[in-house]
């Protein structure tokens, strides 16, 4: 089975496909590399899926590319013909969407329409992609289930996140192809996304570095270890649905300062606080109801954010270590860079 993943250099994408790949599956990477955060992170992970490929004898190929250029996409899906498309490449983060909501457009919808037009054209057999809990908007009737309300989003990054499964949506009443769309629940983990308040407040309260808490600390959140997302991505590659959307959370609501503190816990320092405003896009709470992800996808997330903490907290010290000592990611032989 070859599995083609875009945005496979990133935090989910590079975990999926490092799954993927010690499973035996073939794995093809489309990233086009932007320096959303540092693209030094995003080489490391591609290394990472390198060594992965070369312990576990699975092929790996990765295209720096732009998954909303359909030509470039033709030339990459002509010459690899995937069979399943995990399509996890976009813009993410809201508040950025609100000063350029051109390019989130341009990322995320323009991208979901191409890859969904090359799945009906290279007859692939399964669409899976990156929806967000950020669809419910400022919903307060919680947990959030799939049904719940979704046409009010607060901001241009969930407003795309909709038009994404509306365009799934019409992908397969038009050309029955099979979609699933996944809502996740900030995720967390190894290799995580330094934008997001999980690794921004590993670093700074390690650092002793001023951390700022937006509100007064009563907003909560839902938040979901990386290695429970992989398996719900993965239940979703392999058992393809006509057309769905699931939730991808850990049914476990923190609040912001509780959350501050169980990462001060972690690291072993107190954190240094500014308090600031509430800001615009973002939404008071996020609450999976996982009934029907747990029902049809078998998903159940078994990591506490005690624990997922912990591990965020040894890698990032890992991680320090080995920048420290001056070594860097070793270059692996074997891999093929594609040309699009
Ligand atoms: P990430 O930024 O680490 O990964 C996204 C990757 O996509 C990056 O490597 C980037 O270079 C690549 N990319 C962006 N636009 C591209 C394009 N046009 N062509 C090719 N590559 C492109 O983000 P992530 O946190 O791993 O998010 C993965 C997906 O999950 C995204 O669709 C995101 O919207 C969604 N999501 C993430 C979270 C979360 O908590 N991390 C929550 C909800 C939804």
């Amino acid at each position: 089975m070859k599995v083609l993943v875009t945005g496979g250099a990133g935090f989910i994408g590079s975990h999926t496909a490092e799954a993927l790949l010690t499973r035996g599956n073939s794995v093809v990477v489309v990233d086009e590399m932007n320096d959303y955060y540092n693209v030094r992170q995003k080489e490391e992970n591609l290394l990472i899926l390198c060594a992965t490929a070369e312990k576990h004898g699975s092929r790996f190929k990765f295209y720096r590319a732009d998954c909303s250029d359909a030509r470039q996409m033709e030339t990459i899906f002509a010459a690899e013909r995937p069979d399943i498309i995990c399509h996890l490449a976009a813009r993410a983060g809201v508040r950025p969407s609100i000063a350029d909501p051109f390019l989130y457009v341009q990322a995320n919808v323009t991208g979901t329409v191409t890859m969904l037009e090359m799945a009906h054209r290279f007859k692939v057999k399964n669409f899976v992609y990156a929806s967000s809990s950020s669809v419910y908007g400022s919903n307060t009737k919680v947990p959030f289930a799939e049904s719940d309300p979704t046409e009010k989003p607060v901001s241009p990054y969930a407003a795309t996140k909709k038009a994404c499964e509306l365009m799934a949506q019409t992908y397969h009443h038009l050309y029955g192809i099979p979609c699933t769309g996944l809502r996740f629940f900030t995720v967390y983990g190894p290799r995580g996304r330094p934008d997001m308040a999980p690794l921004m407040f590993v670093d700074k309260i390690s650092r002793g570095v001023p951390i700022n808490r937006f509100g007064d600390g009563s907003s909560s959140r839902d938040y979901t270890y990386i290695a429970d997302i992989v398996s719900g991505i993965l239940a979703s590659i392999d058992n393809p649905h006509p057309c769905e959307v699931f939730n991808l959370g850990n049914s476990g609501v923190v609040r912001l300062s509780h959350f501050i503190s169980v990462v001060e816990a972690a690291v072993g320092k107190k954190a240094v606080i500014n308090v600031l405003p509430d800001q615009p896009g973002d939404v008071p709470t996020t609450f999976a109801d996982l009934t029907k992800s747990a029902r049809q996808l078998g998903y159940r997330p078994t990591t506490s954010i005690e624990a997922g903490i912990r591990k965020l907290v040894e890698w990032y010290a890992a991680q320090a270590q080995r920048r420290e000592s001056g070594e860097t990611a070793s270059a692996v032989k074997g891999y093929s860079w594609g040309e699009a």
